[in-house]
């Protein structure tokens, strides 16, 4: 079944305020079995309210507003609301008595302001706001059938009265919607599509979506059915498909970052590493590492050098020929390898910036793996977007060790 979203307020469309609340809202609604199929966000504009209202009750079973339920000036949905469905406002008895009463209890006087709060459309209800002043609306519509619910735009108010005065009043969803995710890295989005055919068209069931973010490309999975156990079924036969075509590619599901997967493949297997890592990486390696202890402790070594001459003092001007720091890196890494008994080294190289004629910005760096039987290099250079070269070329560096082990055993 459809639903929307409306977020209101001028803050949030001059870019001052993000709408958060149209997103949490959405994953709510999505978890329940509803698609939602549109966000509005609109300024406290009073034409642009009633129409909008007015065309999304005609389009969705359901109708989730945010928004302009203050008592200044601006805050003008209560108003906006009856316009729109041809309503009178009128004053709720329980609602002013509940907002005289927080005043109270704040031992303030209830400015004569706030209440305009205790106003609803005359065929609507209220929804209680044990948390704040302002109280939400709910409106049923019967042309077509359409269940609007209005709550504040503070989100933490909008959150409990969401959960605590108005899901349970929404219709229940005629469908189960269940979404996975599956995890990868090596490739590109558009890899990706080619790789999947026509898993990723539109208007299948299961839906496959594809995302990428920091160089992981994830794939999400949305099967819809009449119960759970059969959206599963069909889940689980699309992410048997995308394993089968994607292969080594895949590290993992759910939320699972690429060291997890590392992290998982070390401790399972009882093996240790060492880091050096010059700024290609940064640190980052050593940081995503060491953020638990179990993840820390496959680590005998870790290292920055933020130049190649603070690492190797003795060695001539490090930055003299492209590659030059290579031989020297890896000469380090090995020693790493027997001195410090760790079954792998992960190396990353110190980093240039180059420009080209055409005004082309390249960040040029590699990363090497070492082991017993392992000597990997491999050139992360990128151009485009440079912010995310760091964490790919940490993760290139994780993914070889992640593919070797996968190999190896
Ligand atoms: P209002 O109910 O319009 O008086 O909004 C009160 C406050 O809640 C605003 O000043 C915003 O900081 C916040 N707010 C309103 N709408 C949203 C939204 N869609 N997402 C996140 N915050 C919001
Ligand atoms: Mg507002």
């Amino acid at each position: 079944m459809k639903a929307e979203i409306i977020a209101i307020g001028s803050e949030l469309t001059c870019g001052a305020q993000l709408d958060t609340n149209s997103q949490w809202l959405s994953c709510e609604l999505e978890a329940r079995g509803w698609t939602v199929q549109r966000h509005t966000t609109v300024a406290d504009d009073r034409a642009a309210m009633v129409r909008i209202y007015q065309e999304a009750a005609q389009r969705s079973r359901v109708v989730l507003i945010t928004g302009g339920l203050g008592p200044t000036l601006d805050d003008i949905t209560r108003d906006t609301l009856a316009e729109a469905f041809g309503q009178q406002l009128v004053e709720d008895e329980d609602s002013l008595r509940h907002i005289a009463a927080l005043f109270t209890s704040r031992d303030r006087q209830m400015p004569e302001r706030n209440r305009v709060q205790a106003l609803r459309p005359e065929f609507a209800s209220v929804l209680h706001n044990a948390h704040g002043t302002a109280p939400g609306i709910l409106l049923e519509r019967s042309t077509p059938l359409c269940t609007i619910g209005v709550m504040p735009g503070v989100p933490a108010e909008m959150r409990r009265m969401f959960h605590e005065r108005l899901v349970h009043k929404l219709p229940a969803s005629d469908v189960f919607v269940r979404r996975s995710v599956i995890r990868t890295f090596g490739f590109g989005e558009s890899d990706a599509e080619r790789l999947l055919g026509d898993l990723t068209a539109r208007g299948r069931n299961p839906e496959v979506g594809i995302t990428a973010s920091n160089a992981v490309i994830s794939l999400s999975i949305t099967a819809r059915a009449g119960s759970a156990a059969e959206c599963e079924m069909l889940a689980a036969a699309v992410r048997d498909q995308i394993r089968e075509k994607l292969g080594d590619a895949v590290f993992g599901e759910g939320e699972i970052e690429l060291h997890h997967a590392v992290a998982a493949q070390l401790l399972q297997h009882n093996l240790k590493v060492a880091l050096l890592e010059g700024p290609t990486t940064g640190g980052l390696i050593g940081q995503w590492l060491t953020e638990t202890e179990e993840f820390a402790s496959r680590l005998v070594h870790s290292q920055l050098f933020p130049t190649l001459s603070s690492m190797l003092p003795h060695h001539a001007d490090p930055s003299a020929a492209n590659g030059a720091w290579e031989p020297a890196l890896r000469e380090h890494g090995k020693k790493l390898l027997t001195e410090r008994t760790a079954d792998f080294v992960l190396l990353s190289s110190p980093s240039t910036l180059t420009v080209d004629e055409n005004g082309v910005r390249k960040q040029q760096g590699s990363v090497i793996v070492l082991g017993a039987n392992l000597d990997q290099s491999q050139d992360v250079s990128m151009t485009g977007n440079l912010a995310v070269f760091r964490g790919r070329a940490a993760r290139m560096a994780l993914n070889q060790l992640r593919l070797h082990l996968l190999k190896a055993r």
